[in-house]
């Protein structure tokens, strides 16, 4: 492995690592704390987790959102669950299942030391959040209740209704608060980041441009950690919210870090299926209704008929048929493509043919209406609002769409990414879920990195550091902000007779044609091409109205879709580079004889971290070798 992919994994046995390391790791006296500066980008529930957490170590916290508030972070929209090995159920589950299931799920492509961490950790992230307030489902005798998710045969999924993210958003908020209250947060909200600054190879400082004002505004720091979320909206039609973006992640991987197998896309099979033209977003009906919902198709091509008027022996339950280990709980990935195969063959239901029925019947028969509704309530009120249709009576329509990466900025055991002190968090980082995440592991991730992980692994870098301030008027500072104003200038210029969204619309189409559920080389070598002319069209012909001095939304979304653009391109050569199937990573050429993701281990058994090389250079691939002891590879099976 090349030095700078060095990914610092502790020796030892695998259940050791973490604590060992935790011993190991440099300490920073809590005198000292004070004088350390950190900018924490992005106050989702990994942001803001890891900002609270430091904040209340003594470090000095300056934390930025683009949105007016961190309550409105994405993590908001998470409706499912999250994942922790407490075996409240007694039902089989351990630190060590969690850490399989989640190997396994990911088809062998994560690394093992950062996902038993995780699944170690995951047990204190409930008693936290807990302890914050926060409300998840409690059982009649007051444990807390859990649910099943895709991949899993054990029940681990705490939750709050259809509203877990939200709620423990809340509770991240509440810590983060009480930080601002303390001044030891200085929040910076409606700031978007737009450049890393690089001083003698170290992260030290940050360009912001004020969305309200357009001001450009220089922020140093001692370290930068990135919890920016992931990049879904490549796609343009994806269940992220439409603001998320890969901007800051982008920006600092043109700065040196190197960017983490992009190609890896988690497609999520229960979505509402896209209905016309004019849409500018998706809508995730939770992976949670799989624990009762049924998800089947007509048995024969073109059965128009209303489900209700379709016999039992008329309809095929797919995944009951198919897997019936884990039946309609299989992860996403095998769900989505099985559901895009009834649709190829014809079997698709609702006016365009591509959905497939998830249905409550059964459920509603055996545990009463109430139950479900107790469960499930506001996202049946979600689906019923959006489609008009009352999915107690009439079965849903679902169909998969773009929901997660597993791709992201390359980080080492101690989520530091290949510039020293620039950490990536959550989403933002490639770290634990291979080529597919499991449900409900997001909110696990984020949260496990931002309480448990950083405020740990950041003093093994701190503790080495002077405490030497930058000044803002430094010659680097100065560059970026010079070449922002540059990019802000040129954009502005264009006056074109495309818009933003035309542009990005027309990215989306190509990645979800070619870069999407399945690829194949030649459909990707199309992609390569036509997203050249998209790079051109966009930088010749893009109109963006008003100015830079003033909230200007179209100007915000012009640089988003600058670098998606050059993203997407990434992603396309990751997938063509990537000569195997794997996870939500499906290559046609490469499959079993029943249509199932086939890897070559042999070849492929690495993350491919990609180094920027500069403007309109192809990248260069860098490979960490993934080494498997305590997990043997084998074909996934979930039947
Ligand atoms: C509809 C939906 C439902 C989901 N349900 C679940 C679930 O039930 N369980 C589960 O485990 N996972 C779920 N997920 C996934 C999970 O919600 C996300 O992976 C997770 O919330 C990401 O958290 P994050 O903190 O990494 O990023 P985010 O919550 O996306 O936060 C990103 C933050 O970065 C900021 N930011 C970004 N760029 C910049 C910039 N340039 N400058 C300044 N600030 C910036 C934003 O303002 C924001 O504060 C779901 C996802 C979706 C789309």
């Amino acid at each position: 492995m090349p030095a700078k992919l060095s990914a610092q994994i502790p020796g030892g046995p695998i259940e050791d690592k973490w604590s060992k390391h935790i011993f190991d790791i440099k300490l920073v006296n809590p005198a000292n704390k004070r004088k350390y500066d950190i900018i924490v980008v992005g106050t989702g529930l990994a942001g803001a987790s890891a900002a609270a957490t430091l904040a209340e170590l003594g470090y000095n916290i300056k934390a930025f959102c683009f949105q007016d508030s961190p309550r409105r972070a994405h993590s908001i929209a998470a409706q499912g669950g999250i994942n922790a090995a407490k075996n409240y159920q007694n039902d089989g589950d351990s630190v060590f299942r969690l850490f399989y299931d989640t190997i396994k799920g990911g088809d062998y492509r994560s690394r093992e030391a950062n996902v038993y961490r995780l699944a170690e950790v995951s047990a204190n992230i409930i008693d936290q959040c807990v302890a914050q307030g926060v409300p998840f489902a409690r059982e009649y005798g007051g444990l807390l209740a859990n649910r099943s998710f895709g991949g899993a045969q054990v029940s681990r999924t705490f939750y709050a209704r259809g509203q877990t993210g939200q709620q423990l958003l809340l509770g991240a908020y509440g810590a983060l608060n009480r930080q601002i209250a303390n001044g030891k947060v200085k929040m910076y909200p409606r700031a978007e980041m737009l450049d890393l600054v690089v001083i003698d190879g170290h992260a030290r400082g940050i360009i912001a441009r004020n969305l309200i004002t357009g001001k450009i505004e220089s922020h140093s720091a001692h370290a930068v950690l990135l919890a920016t979320g992931g990049y879904g909206n490549v796609f343009y039609l994806s269940t992220n919210a439409t603001g998320s973006n890969v901007t800051a992640a982008w920006r600092a991987h043109k700065k040196g870090a190197l960017f983490a197998n992009p190609c890896f896309t988690q497609i999520h099979p229960t979505c509402i299926p896209v209905s016309g033209d004019h849409q500018s977003k998706l809508t995730l009906m939770s992976e949670s209704l799989r624990n009762d919902g049924r998800v089947w198709v007509p048995k024969q091509k073109g059965d128009k008929r209303n489900p209700a008027d379709i016999p039992e022996e008329d309809r095929d339950y797919y995944l009951e048929r198919r897997y019936p280990s884990f039946g309609n709980l299989v992860p996403r990935d095998v769900a989505s493509r099985n559901a895009k195969q009834v649709c190829d063959e014809g079997r698709g239901v609702g006016a365009t043919g591509l959905a497939v029925y998830l249905d409550f019947e059964d459920a509603i028969k055996r545990d009463g209406r109430d139950k479900i509704e107790a469960k499930y309530g506001n996202l049946f009120d979600m689906y019923r609002q959006i489609t008009g249709e009352n999915p107690y009576r009439i079965p849903m329509r679902i169909y998969p769409a773009v929901h997660y990466t597993m791709g992201g900025l390359w980080v080492d055991y101690n989520l530091m990414t290949t510039i020293p002190g620039c950490y990536a968090l959550g989403e933002a980082n490639f770290s634990d879920h291979g080529a597919n995440r499991l449900g409900a592991s997001a909110l696990m991730q984020g949260l496990a990195d931002g309480y448990f992980v950083i405020p740990y692994a950041i003093g093994d870098y701190l503790a080495t550091r002077p405490y030497d301030v930058v000044h803002v008027d430094h010659p680097e500072f100065r560059k970026a902000v010079q070449n922002l104003k540059n990019q802000i200038e040129k954009l502005l210029t264009i006056n074109g007779s495309s818009t933003v969204d035309e542009i990005h619309k027309e990215l989306g189409t190509i990645m979800w044609d070619y870069c999407g559920m399945s690829r194949t080389e030649k459909g990707l070598k199309i992609a390569r091409e036509k997203i050249k002319e998209v790079r051109h069209r966009f930088w010749s012909d893009v109109k963006i109205l008003g100015t830079n001095d003033e909230l200007n939304m179209s100007l915000e979304k012009a640089g988003r879709v600058a670098d998606f653009i050059e993203l997407g391109a990434l992603m396309v050569e990751d997938a063509l580079h990537r000569n195997e199937s794997c996870g939500g990573h499906f290559r046609e050429e490469y499959q079993t004889e029943d249509g199932e993701a086939l890897r070559d281990d042999e070849s492929f058994t690495y993350v491919a971290a990609w180094e920027y090389q500069g403007e309109g250079k192809p990248e260069s691939l860098n490979k960490e070798l993934l080494e498997f002891e305590n997990v043997k590879l084998t074909q996934r099976s979930y039947k």
